[in-house]
């Protein structure tokens, strides 16, 4: 529900690399059964805020709340235990292995105790059926076209059975029918309550998916605004911090 208490919370979050501030004094909160795509140009914050969420940045001021609880000084390893999972642009996955053993991976470490192999193996075929693309578990991830290789990170991701799902510019290597598929999924896993932090430039899949929209320039956050409320136009003109004669 839209009025439902958010998922997580970030306060005037500040974060610098060096001299450098990446991050002034950003705001975001994100509620279950919601997709809040993070819009902004290269270089605006928006992966450097996605890894503050997922425990991989620290940041240097400002207050994070997740499910309720404080959490300064997140790890990655917490955040995955808490229910957040996250699929980069960069790719996690290790080439020479298959699809299933990229899949076990960590899983020990993410659950109480050991699943049992065949039990993981069960996990594994539903979510790569659920994803709907014909992926053989056995196949060597290096052989994978890029697009099965990124559907494979989604699975990766799905498996943690997380209540957060963040995905930077997640159809940026799929083809329309590929991506209009990953669309369905994130629809329907919002559906089912999941809160997901969607970053994307592609106006079709913000008008498709997205509840909010938080634009960032610059490192800061720039406005908050419900999908009805956000134009194209205006949204253009909220990241880029100029005016446009006409649409
Ligand atoms: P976006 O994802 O919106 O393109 P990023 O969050 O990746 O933006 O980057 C924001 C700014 O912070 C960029 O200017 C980038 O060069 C800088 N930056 C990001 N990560 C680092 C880092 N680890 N060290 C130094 N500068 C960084
Ligand atoms: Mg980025």
């Amino acid at each position: 529900g839209k009025t439902a208490r958010p998922l997580l919370q970030l306060h005037g979050i500040c974060k610098s690399f060096g001299a450098f501030q990446a991050l002034k004094d950003v705001t975001f909160d994100l509620r279950p059964g919601e997709v809040h795509v993070l819009f902004g140009e290269n270089g605006a914050g928006k992966s450097t805020l996605i890894q503050i969420l997922c425990g991989v940045q620290k940041f240097d001021s400002g207050r994070y709340e997740l499910f309720g609880q404080d959490v300064a000084g997140l790890s990655p390893a917490e955040a995955r235990r808490r229910g957040i999972s996250v699929v980069f642009q960069e790719f996690s996955l290790i080439p020479e292995m298959t699809v299933e053993e990229n899949l076990f991976l960590g899983h020990e470490l993410t659950r109480n105790g050991r699943l049992a192999k065949s039990e993981m193996r069960k996990r594994v075929r539903a979510v790569l059926d659920r994803l709907g693309f014909d992926i053989p578990p056995a196949a060597r991830v290096s052989g994978l076209r890029r697009a099965h290789q990124q559907m494979v990170e989604i699975a990766k991701a799905l498996l943690l059975e997380c209540r957060v799902l963040v995905l930077d510019e997640p159809t940026a290597s799929l083809t329309d029918h590929e991506a209009g598929r990953l669309l369905a999924m994130v629809e329907q896993l919002r559906d089912e309550g999941l809160g997901i932090v969607y970053v994307s430039h592609r106006m079709a899949e913000i008008d498709r998916l997205a509840d909010r929209i938080t634009v960032l320039r610059d490192g800061r956050h720039i406005a908050t605004l419900p999908r009805e409320r956000a134009s194209h136009g205006e949204l253009i003109e909220l990241m880029t911090g100029r005016t446009f004669e006409k649409f």
